[in-house]
């Protein structure tokens, strides 16, 4: 294997920004690729063509007219239609049965719209006869290749050689379905491998634990999550096969885009900054407190938080002592985010209850959030567990010291500030619990007040690499270490189906 070669990838992901975001899934995919090209590999990327993409803004054309895509005994039509993202290709797989939708996620259909955009990229590929070293997938939308690539197309000459590499970014969000959603993947006749720690398994189709038993390699995005999902605890009910299959699950950091996320350039705050103009970010925290109805006060600790609302960020322990850390730390709150309804009734009120202290934004809107990293002084993330994390990393890019839970990638960039030895680029605490975060956020807001040491935690997570460079170079390793492994394991015979658990071996 020739680790200098160039590599030809394709990544495959639901969400890709500028495209379309819900999350982080959205930003790595709109960086990660760029920074693998950078190194030299010919990356392109593949998605859906959801409704809301249009087509002027972007500059799609079409690639490829209207081909049958096969699902269960039909098919179904895919064109595709190309873009750039910087100088790296997009292809967007169009059907408007499936994409024309306003959303990207929650419908009925999502597994079958998910098979379909899996199925037409590898078609595509072969109508292109552009052969990928390496497809790499994300989470459980594109889990169904590393599948496929071990069964229906096995035996297909174009795919021989390619190896698939399956990112997990989050471990909660399995993709769980119905049989009839093997039918539908042509894979029905392939019984999953039964393992005797997971008989559950047989009862239903599980996108992820699939991706996670057929990739050649797989990753997750961070060290720390990493090693946490091999426990039950953490590890979602597929811990069993995780643990069997450690030998290759690896984990990457994900960076930030440093060109979408610059003080120094940034064209929706109200001032841009850097190290050297450093003063000017209490301009931010003056005009989010202007856009956000409160108080211009310059000496008060500003805490944002800019997150989906799910039980995973921990806002079942932040709204037990949010009152009294208003009351007694003498905070302005500012939140953005959407999510469960009971979290908007419960920040909702939260407004009604104190509008002279905080403000709830229950929407998404990507400026706003570069307003609010830009313009607070402390951001909070209490995660409950959280693979990576990117708010913390571009809050730190922004100035603004990370309040964060120890946990995955959380534990992985923010280094707890101690002010004895002075070490540190934040404050963290470990115990899940409303208390450890309330010391914690006090901690911060101690530190507040002294003027030095808070610019000096503000310039550690100024000058931080958060970058993709050194991440994209671990990943670039990961395809290398794909198709040794797929090389390793290529079989000149057919394919046998799986019919002994890997938990058998012992
Ligand atoms: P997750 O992927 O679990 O949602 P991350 O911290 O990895 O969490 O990434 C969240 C990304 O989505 C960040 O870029 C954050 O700024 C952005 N984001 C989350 N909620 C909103 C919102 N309501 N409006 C704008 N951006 C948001």
């Amino acid at each position: 294997m020739n680790a200098n070669r160039a590599l030809k990838i394709l990544y495959l992901a639901a969400e890709v920004v500028p495209f379309a975001k819900t999350g982080g899934l959205a930003d790595v995919a709109g960086s990660l690729p760029k920074a693998v090209q950078a190194l030299g590999h010919d990356i392109r990327v593949a998605m859906p063509r959801y409704g809301p993409i249009d087509k002027g803004k972007f500059k799609l054309k079409e690639v490829l007219p209207p081909f049958p895509v096969p699902l269960d005994e039909r098919t179904e039509p895919a064109s595709i239609l190309e873009a750039s993202l910087g100088e790296v290709p997009v292809y967007f797989v169009e059907n408007e049965n499936y994409y024309d939708r306003e959303g990207i996620y929650m419908y009925p259909d999502d597994a079958e719209r998910f098979i379909f955009l899996c199925r037409a990229a590898l078609e595509m590929l072969k109508k292109m006869g552009w052969q990928p070293d390496i497809i790499h997938s994300n989470d459980w939308h594109t889990a169904i290749i590393p599948n496929w690539l071990k069964t229906i197309y096995s035996q297909d000459p174009f795919f021989e050689r390619t190896a698939t590499v399956y990112t997990i970014h989050n471990l909660a969000y399995k993709g769980i379905f119905g049989h009839r959603v093997l039918e539908v993947a042509g894979i029905d006749e392939y019984a999953f491998p039964y393992h005797p720690e997971m008989v559950d398994m047989n009862q239903v189709m599980d996108f992820m634990a699939r991706g996670i038993f057929y990739a050649d390699v797989i990753n997750t995005v961070s060290e720390s999550y990493s090693r946490e999902i091999l426990t039950p605890e953490l590890g979602e009910g597929l811990d069993p096969i995780l643990r069997d299959r450690r030998d290759r699950l690896f984990g990457i950091l994900n960076g930030i885009d440093y060109e979408v996320y610059n003080p120094a350039t940034d064209k929706y705050i109200a001032s841009k900054f850097d190290i050297h103009r450093l003063e000017r970010k209490l301009e931010n925290k003056l005009a989010l407190q202007r856009e956000a109805r409160l108080s211009p006060e310059p000496a008060r600790p500003l805490v944002g938080i800019i997150s989906r609302l799910t039980d995973q960020k921990g806002f079942d322990i932040l709204s037990q002592v949010i009152d009294p850390l208003i009351d007694n730390l003498g905070l302005h709150f500012v939140l953005l985010g959407t999510g469960e309804e009971r979290y908007h009734e419960t920040f909702r009120a939260l407004e009604e209850r104190r509008p002279q202290e905080t403000e709830i934004f229950l929407t998404f809107n990507a400026p706003l959030a570069q307003r609010i990293y830009a313009g607070s002084d402390i951001f909070l993330m209490p995660s409950r567990f959280e693979p990576c994390g990117l708010g913390q990393m571009i809050a730190m890019r922004y100035g603004s010291v990370p309040v964060v839970r120890s946990t995955g990638g959380l534990a992985d960039t923010v280094q707890d500030f101690d002010p004895r030895t002075g070490q540190g680029n934040g404050f963290s605490f470990e115990p899940y619990n409303s208390m450890a975060l309330y010391t914690a956020l006090t901690r911060a807001v101690e530190n507040y007040k002294h003027q030095s040491t808070w610019r000096t935690l503000m310039l550690r997570g100024m000058t931080a690499d958060f970058s993709w460079q050194a991440s994209a170079r671990k990943y670039v390793d990961l395809y290398y270490r794909a198709l040794a492994i797929k090389a390793g394991e290529r079989k000149p015979k057919e394919y046998e189906p799986l019919s002994r658990g890997s938990g058998e071996e012992g």
